[in-house]
């Protein structure tokens, strides 16, 4: 054994791969992973640093790693920002930047040697390598960075341009998670739609095809796995609407995670992101018109600098209109190094406060609305977890997201288990959530050979 490393992964689904990668190749080396500070020789803290919050966020982990271990490396997002590290941590002993696999194993070998054995390496490793989310479900991330400037954001400034995986690497990654139990794939990066764009497109060999890297030809192979496919982070380009009849088909989740961010074309521009109402409503409309079903979640953002009270009722009016299935909103902050830090016309913070509360008021009652309109009807649920009364489970439906949507509390005669994808008659409905009883669970028959 090569000796103890505790990790701390914080942020986003896109830094808890980083995290994946990093742990497995420390396993791949012979390190231990120990749950606690106490044991470990050394901790990795991979940290977040988009916002304000998460910048404190990580910089407390940080502390706490310091106080109870003393010997911290730091990775990830906050680490392409060493200044604001050391000032308030001096004592870290290596700080490197987000998916610098590399900088972190060069940075523990210093501290922690690799055991010179030769047989430590034959440790046998999942074919999967280490994952953090359940067997069940695994994130599959297509591209790192982003060739986008939004002025709010310093994704692009952090991550660097945007570099795609060779669709032939992606696909084997998926088939392997899924020969080895996953039954859901939710595909990541930082615009999925834009994903091959850098590589020009270029074609790869999987399993004797030649498949290119885009995201239609990409898709259309994952859907082919026979596993539950979840696409987030898509910007609404022409090409997404070829993915929606597999949607139709039932090959692919009807579930789009579309971040919008404002409706308003005048706020766009100052957020220098493409569209407004008008065509986000076409778009969506052609959308549903070929499958009906789907679920479109989005993101935005309200008190952008500039927005009046004029951009925000229409952002409020694409909303009552758009009727999107899931919505998340959040007050405009300011990121350290964004370009829309210096924009004028900075909305104070309880006018932001005040909008946000109106929007999530008027969302909510659209979500129950739509939400209740299930009652009576069957739907197709994974089960992530069991509930605290006996033959209780909490899973989530097609259109629920792990982490950001909302879940199905159901009710079995015991043997189902974590998991399990199974019918639910739904009973009731709050605002995000949903409850009913098992009625079959389904068999699980993906279309590769099984490594369990
Ligand atoms: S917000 Fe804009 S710049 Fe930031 S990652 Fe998303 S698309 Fe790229």
């Amino acid at each position: 054994m090569s000796g103890k490393v505790g990790f701390i992964s914080l942020g986003c689904p896109k830094a808890l791969v980083d995290s994946e990668r990093i742990l497995t190749q420390l396993r791949a080396e012979g390190y231990g992973i120990v749950p606690s500070y106490e044991e470990a020789d050394v901790v990795v803290v991979n940290t977040c640093g988009f916002i304000t919050p998460a910048v404190e966020e990580s910089l407390e982990a940080i502390g706490e790693a310091l106080t109870h271990n003393g010997k911290v490396i730091v990775t990830g997002c906050l680490g392409e920002k060493p200044d604001t590290i050391l000032e308030r941590h001096p004592k870290v002993l290596a700080i490197t930047g987000q998916a610098d696999i590399e900088g972190v194993m060069t940075a523990v070998h210093k501290t922690l040697p690799p055991d010179e054995n030769p047989y430590t390496s034959l440790i046998p490793l999942p074919p999967t390598g280490v994952k953090l989310t359940p067997k069940h479900y695994s994130y599959l991330k297509i591209a790192e960075g982003c060739n986008h400037k939004c002025s709010f954001c310093i994704i692009p400034q952090m991550r660097g341009l945007q570099v795609s995986r060779d669709a032939s690497d992606i696909l084997y990654e998926a088939y392997r998670l899924v020969a080895s139990g996953t039954k859901e794939l939710i595909v990541i990066a930082q615009d999925s739609s834009a994903y091959g764009s850098d590589l020009r497109h270029r074609e790869s060999d999987f399993q004797e095809r030649q498949i290119k890297a885009h995201l239609v030809p990409l898709v259309s192979e994952l859907a082919e796995m026979g596993a539950w496919v979840r696409l987030h982070y898509v910007y609404p380009y022409p090409h997404v609407r070829d993915l929606i009849p597999l949607m139709a088909e039932g090959k692919l989740l009807p579930y789009l995670d579309v971040p919008l961010q404002h409706a308003s074309p005048k706020v766009l521009k100052a957020m220098r992101r493409p569209g407004g109402a008008e065509s986000h409503l076409k778009t969506i409309q052609e959308w549903r018109n070929i499958c009906p079903e789907l679920a479109i979640r989005s993101t935005f953002i309200v008190g952008f600098p500039g927005e009046t009270e004029e951009d925000f009722e229409y952002l409020l009016a694409f909303l009552r209109e758009a009727r999107l299935e899931r919505v998340g909103a959040f007050t405009y902050s300011e990121v350290p190094g964004a370009t829309a830090n210096a924009l004028a016309n900075q909305v104070p913070e309880e006018l932001k406060k005040e909008r946000h509360a109106r929007l999530m008021a008027l969302q909510q009652d659209i979500s129950l609305e739509k939400q209740r309109a299930k009652i009576g009807q069957t739907l197709d649920v994974i089960i992530d977890n069991y509930g605290d009364l006996p033959g209780e489970l909490i899973g989530r439906s097609k259109s629920d997201a792990p982490g950001i949507d909302g879940t199905v509390t159901a009710q079995s005669d015991g043997t189902v288990k974590i998991g399990d994808i199974v019918r639910v008659k739904i009973s009731a409905g709050s605002h995000y959530d949903l409850e009913g009883d098992v009625v079959e669970t389904l068999p699980w028959k993906p279309n590769v050979l099984s490594f369990t």
